[in-house]
């Protein structure tokens, strides 16, 4: 498929400046954010249900509002992820409806960073780069790593050095640069905010944020689709940035602007770890001001102190009337359990915040138990098992024969 472009520039969120596609991100007057723009009256013509339901299922069926002018170059069907219908969840909780939008099973590195890298590493390629660079909690390096192997591109990845072994191996596997950093994300942030200025390197979340944003927007857009072209009454969304948060209530609204969805009226929630909680703890205060943290948690892939796109998720979960709730380490396992046990699904860390926030605001009556509830599970449980290890009761082998297991049967009755 050959694509025309419907992006029409670059606009700064705060003062509206304008600027030419280009691997900027902040406004050089106000040094506010960027965000991509959009031709909506032409796309309004061209994009419609019946048009993205006969393409493939993938996050490029909504093309027309993802910045690429080409082709994308990453070659995996990325997104078009399940919206599983959570009964046994909506029974426990005594909800009307759950659902869980499952990133968990996201391709090709089993997270919703596969979206936004599909973006990046598509858009860096069309600027001319031929490295991509990322700082990452994890989930980032994995998808950077994954997907600039196979579009034949040179990869720098930098993380903090504590992360889970297995975040770690699924970077390490698909052989990048990757550099381990002795502190907190925020601080691998700053140096590569230093390295993006003086290397000519396409960073997918520092130069190229405001492309890499735009890839979040499918998450959102394939909600409204698989629940029949409606946006849900409630959302809760797991922040580390608090980007995918912004951008799935962008893709809503853009889907409204262009008629292929009702009035929204969704409630927008924010999930976090109590051990690196700077957005709630914005929204509880119902404060401006985002106070950066030093995270401690197990949440390990939300673990962003000073988020660069804070003020703004806490902005929409106010003016959505929704909330923000978060999570301890321990509620964090205990909702990981849960997920399993009702539904199935293996979340991360991330996953376990995600639902005990859902639990809590649904216990403190801010989500109505009369309504449509769609949880984001944004990653998956075997890249953090060392978060449930500790956790789960293994059982003790038996002897090879059917009197060893008959014994064992009484015990387990
Ligand atoms: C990165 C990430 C998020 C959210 O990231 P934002 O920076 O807020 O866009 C959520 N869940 C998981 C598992 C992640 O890796
Ligand atoms: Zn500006």
């Amino acid at each position: 498929m050959t694509m025309k472009t419907y992006v029409k520039s670059l606009r700064c969120v705060e003062c509206g400046r304008e600027y030419k596609i280009d691997p900027i991100y902040v406004c050089e007057f106000c040094f506010g954010p960027l965000e991509v723009t959009y031709d909506y009256e032409r796309i309004k013509l061209d994009m419609t249900r019946q048009k993205v339901e006969s393409r493939p299922h993938n996050m490029w069926r909504y093309r027309e509002l993802l910045p690429i002018d080409g082709d994308p170059v990453t070659g995996f069907d990325t997104g078009y992820t399940p919206l599983m219908n959570a009964r046994n969840l909506a029974r426990a909780w005594g909800v009307k409806e759950i659902y869980l939008k499952d990133d968990s099973v996201n391709h090709p590195t089993l997270s919703f960073k596969d979206r936004v890298v599909a973006v990046a590493v598509t858009k860096a390629k069309e600027f001319g780069f031929d490295t991509v660079a990322c700082a990452s909690t994890g989930n980032l390096a994995n998808s950077v790593a994954a997907q600039s192997a196979r579009a034949g591109m040179k990869r720098f990845i930098f993380t903090p050095a504590d992360l889970e072994l297995s975040k770690t191996i699924n970077s390490l596997v698909y052989h990048p640069n990757l550099v381990t950093v002795d502190g907190n994300y925020d601080e691998v942030n700053r140096l590569c905010s230093e390295v993006a200025n003086k290397y000519h390197w396409a960073f997918v979340n520092i130069n190229i944020r405001p492309f890499y944003g735009e890839g979040s927007k499918s998450l959102g857009f394939e909600i409204a689709e698989q629940l029949g072209w409606k946006t849900p009454h409630n959302i809760v969304v797991p922040n580390a940035s608090g980007s995918l948060m912004t951008k799935i209530w962008k893709s809503f609204k853009e889907l409204e602007k262009l008629g292929l969805v009702p009035t929204v009226k969704t409630k927008v929630f924010a999930a976090q770890a109590t051990g690196c909680n700077p957005i709630t703890t914005a929204i509880k205060d119902d404060s401006d001001v985002i106070k950066p943290v030093k995270p401690r948690t197990i949440a390990k892939s939300l673990a962003i102190g000073n988020p660069a796109d804070g003020y703004y998720a806490a902005k929409v979960t106010k003016d959505t009337g929704g909330y923000g709730e978060d999570s301890t380490d321990q509620e964090i396992v205990d909702a990981m359990k849960l997920l399993a046990e009702t539904e199935g699904v293996f979340a991360e860390t991330a996953g376990g915040v995600t639902v005990s926030a859902a639990k809590k605001l649904v216990q403190s009556g801010r989500i109505s138990k009369d309504e449509t509830l769609v949880i984001c599970i944004t990653g998956n449980g075997l890249k953090t098992t060392e978060a449930v290890v500790d956790h789960l009761q293994r059982p003790t082998p038996i002897r090879p024969n059917m009197e060893a297991f008959e014994e064992l049967l009484k015990k387990l009755q």
